[in-house]
Order: C-alpha cells, then structure tokens, then sequence
C-alpha cells in the first residue's frame, strides 16, 4: 500500500485520518484557485523571494505583528499554508520571478526620480499586476491569523476567476500605490507589516509592506480617486510612487512602539 500523506500531515491509512469529518478531508484538498480535487502545497502568502532576499543579503529579519503570543521566528515559517496545487503554485511563480527580477535590478526597467516621487516605467503590466493580485488574494483566502485583516467578500471570487484566467483587468480594477520604504534613502527590504486595512477619501484599501515597499491596494467597486488612478501602474508599464521616510510612515511607527512596549522588538 502506497502511503500518501495528506494536507494536514496525516498519513492517510491512519486512523486520525479517517476520523476526519468527510467536508474537512475533501475542503483540505482542494486547491483554493483551479477548485480541483489535487495534493496541495506548502503555499507562500508573502512571496517566497522575500524571504530569500533576506536570507541572500544576510539581513536581520523583522517581522512586525500585533500579535503578542506569537514569536517573529515562529511566524517565518508560519505564513505558509496548504493552499495550492503545484500547478497553481506554478502559475503563481512566474509572475514572482519576474517581480523579484524587478526589485532586484535584474530586469530591465526604467525610473526617474524627482525628490520624493520615482517613476517607474518599462513593466510588465500583466506580470507584475497578477503577482500584487495573487498575493492580495493569497493573504484574503489564508486562515493564518498574520492575515486576519484581510477580508476581501465578493472580492474574492471574482479575484480568483481573474488569477486563474491569467487575467490582470483594466488598470482601476484593483489598482494599487506603492511606495518605497527606507530609512536615509537606504530601502528596508528586511521588514514585514501584518497586513491591514485603511481607507484612503473613502475608499477601502490594503496594505501591505514587504520586499522593501508599502503596497496600498484599492478594493472597491468605485472608481479610485483620480490622484491614486494617476499613480496606478498603467497599461503601458508605468507607474508613479512615493518615498516613503520610515520615521514618518505613522502606522509602521506605531506598531513598532507597540512591539517595543510589548518587549518583542
Ligand atoms: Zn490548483
């Protein structure tokens, strides 16, 4: 008898697996995109290359949570859940590779900085909108509690119908700012914010900060604001962000006073 282990680490000739409910064994192997019945994977929510970045550049790695009882080594290796199969997770990498190739230098892109805005042009709309998509979806399918504040509703199915059609949608459509984040123009590559939710003139929106940069993605059935559409990245690859000084970035500052208070930081 070949033996197969299942999502939650249960053999599957065990007993324990088989005393679980019939919903709960067939819901722990679906693939929460293609929805097909498949062995799932160890699923990253943040991107694995930031990790790999961290671990390449041998950078001290903070993981910046409000949660108090869990550990920040503990949460490394916790935001990965079984949630793809290997062909969605497939599908997932590339637009991954490709972003991580940005953000590294390795892709041939262009930007012009005045003071504090950079623009940015020479992206692969299609790329590197499905990669914000996918982790934004990732982050609201996720049962961890690192991604409790994502809640996307309707949202979610109709981000997953575009994922899986490879489908980036018209630039308004989830669109999203992202801002650099550094300390003395140096970009803090090595710190990840538990993802919340803000609205920006009344519009809902998310954010998240890792790979360096604050990413602020509008979920809503209206049209953004026209000063957010103008920085959206645009069909044509190009896009509009902001610089964004550590020191003044109010919600970062504050949970790292409240990491500090808590004695975790
Ligand atoms: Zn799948």
């Amino acid at each position: 008898m070949i033996e197969r282990l299942s999502p939650n680490g249960y053999l599957s000739g065990d007993r324990d697996y088989h005393l679980l409910k019939e919903e709960e064994r067939s819901q722990d192997m679906m693939c929460a995109l293609c929805r097909k019945e498949r062995p799932l994977r160890k699923s990253h929510i943040i991107p694995e290359f930031v990790f790999k970045l961290l671990y390449d550049n041998k950078h001290k790695f903070h993981l910046l949570s409000a949660i108090p009882t869990k550990g920040n080594a503990k949460l490394q290796k916790g935001i990965r859940e079984n949630l793809l199969c290997q062909e969605c997770e497939t599908s997932f990498s590339k637009y991954e590779r490709y972003v991580c190739g940005v953000l590294t230098g390795q892709e041939n892109i262009h930007s012009v900085r005045k003071g504090r805005i950079v623009t940015v042009s020479g992206l692969d709309y299609k790329k590197f909108k499905l990669f914000l998509l996918s982790v934004l979806w990732r982050a609201g399918v996720s049962t961890l509690d690192f991604f409790e504040s994502v809640k996307l509703g309707t949202h979610e199915e109709i981000l997953r119908k575009m994922l899986f059609a490879e489908n980036p949608g018209p630039p308004d459509q989830y669109g999203f700012l992202m801002a650099p984040l550094v300390v003395r123009d140096v970009v803090q590559t090595d710190i990840i914010v538990k993802p919340s939710w803000s609205r920006y003139q009344g519009h809902f929106c998310y954010r998240f900060v890792f790979g360096g940069i604050i990413w602020v993605c509008f979920v809503s059935k209206y049209r953004p604001p026209e000063l957010a559409r103008k920085a959206f990245l645009s069909l044509e690859g190009k896009a509009v962000m902001l610089v964004s000084e550590m020191e003044s970035v109010s919600f970062i500052m504050r949970l790292a006073q409240d990491l500090v208070h808590m004695g975790r930081a």
